[in-house]
């Protein structure tokens, strides 16, 4: 059945796009994009009057925990919270049991992924057997079966020679090597960001060094190697800085922010130990945050990211010092944008199609999605006035352990295509 979006706002950098447009969709691609199209006799028409027609929006940072850990959070419930929170495509990160480190493990990602119906799932494959960071991982076997990135993430690959060999043989299938960086030695024990935090609270710090260290010789690595590098989840200014004069030199190092980085800072942390807002890494200090900010909008930050950490109630609702890690973030990663940086003036829809929809697409190698006839009909559609609540109640997903419970935001996806089928409907997961 075809779709007739009439009269959205259409926003896309890629071809310069943004204004009213209608869009049609048959099959699974766009049909045709015009100033004033006809109905279509059998088409159901969508009123986008007053909304934001982006492509499709990608998190190239998720956690779905299947197989191995579908108390927290399984492939078809992951899906539902990012069709809910307007995306099209998600990356897995491997760190699942057993670890997606063979060919076999990327194919029940996709598989599911197919039969869940909602997304498209792109699984990221280990770089090393485990996560161990002794063996190299089986990554030609995932090329073959569909891998889009390669990636130890939630630990570094401690061994610089061990790195060095993953990133030669990444490069060699032109794909891209994600680095979570995290010298443990360094970070050992810590909980929260070392220093004023740390002290007030009186737990054992994890280091901005132990970030930093790790970004300066994966750069160095990237030099020697040729690979392309992709920076995790950045969160201090003298990191962001190390990627900056990365780019300047001409390497091929890109880097990720989530929104907590972004929004949240170590002086959220009170004496009520949410531990909602234990991360890894940590909040840094209010002046990453808003370095991090700048970098966003000023494109030294390619991509936004959720690191979607789903846990169960058990898993959080305990003592700070044992708390896993991790917040989740499909859902309210588009309305956290939406509402602090894009209605404040301070981003532009045009770039926040970029961070979210375009460069995940060309970091993981993906073919890009065009607001255009002929392109794949992954689209997310827009209503920037959408009041949302962040309660509980809001999360599509398995866990609910959001570091924005709270917050009251505007602007949401209302609906969303993937290869032309209605994902999400005025709102409701199809
Ligand atoms: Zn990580």
């Amino acid at each position: 059945m075809p779709y007739l979006i009439k009269g959205a706002h259409v926003v896309d950098p890629q071809r310069g796009l943004d204004e009213t447009l209608d869009v049609l969709i048959e099959g699974a691609t766009i049909a045709q994009v015009a100033a004033k199209i006809e109905v279509p006799a059998d088409a159901t028409v969508i009123d986008g009057a007053g909304k934001y027609l982006l492509p499709g929006l990608v998190d190239m940072h998720v956690h779905f925990r299947d197989p191995g850990f579908e108390y927290k959070e399984t492939i078809a419930t992951g899906s539902r919270a990012a069709a809910h929170g307007g995306f099209t495509d998600v990356a897995t990160m491997p760190n699942t049991d057993p670890v997606t480190d063979t060919g076999a493990e990327v194919r029940y990602q996709i598989d599911h992924g197919r039969s869940a119906g909602l997304v498209h799932i792109r699984p990221i494959g280990a770089l090393t057997r485990g996560e161990k960071g002794e063996a190299l991982s089986e990554i030609g076997d995932m090329v073959m079966e569909g891998a889009c990135a390669f990636s130890d993430d939630g630990h570094g690959v401690q061994s610089a020679g061990m790195m060095r060999t993953c990133m030669a043989y990444v490069s060699q299938f032109d794909k891209v090597a994600i680095a979570h960086c995290e010298v443990e030695s360094l970070t050992a024990n810590g909980t929260i960001n070392e220093g004023r935090a740390s002290t007030r609270l009186g737990m054992f710090g994890w280091p901005a060094l132990g970030e930093e260290l790790e970004i300066m010789r994966d750069i160095e690595l990237c030099k020697l190697t040729g690979c392309a590098l992709h920076i995790a989840h950045i969160s201090t200014e003298r990191g962001l800085g190390l990627v900056k004069a990365a780019k300047a030199a001409g390497l091929p190092v890109t880097c990720e922010a989530t929104p907590h980085h972004l929004f949240l800072d170590e002086d959220d942390i009170t004496d009520a130990y949410n531990t909602n807002l234990k991360m890894n890494p940590p909040l840094r200090l209010p002046s990453d945050a808003a370095a991090l900010r700048r970098g966003i909008i000023d494109g030294t930050i390619d991509c936004l990211v959720t690191d979607h950490a789903p846990h169960a109630i058990h898993e959080k609702d305990c003592e700070w010092e044992i708390a896993f890690f991790g917040t989740i973030g499909l859902e309210t990663a588009l309305p956290l944008m939406l509402t602090k940086l894009v209605r404040t003036g301070e981003m532009s829809w045009s770039r926040l199609a970029e961070v979210m929809a375009v460069n995940p697409r060309k970091v993981l190698r993906l073919a890009p999605v065009t607001i255009a006839a002929g392109s794949a009909a992954d689209l997310t559609l827009v209503d920037p006035e959408k009041a949302v609540e962040v309660t509980e109640d809001w999360f599509q997903g398995k866990s609910k352990n959001s570091a924005f419970l709270g917050e009251t935001l505007a602007g949401a996806a209302t609906d969303v295509f993937v290869d032309g089928k209605r994902t999400l409907i005025d709102g409701v997961v199809a």
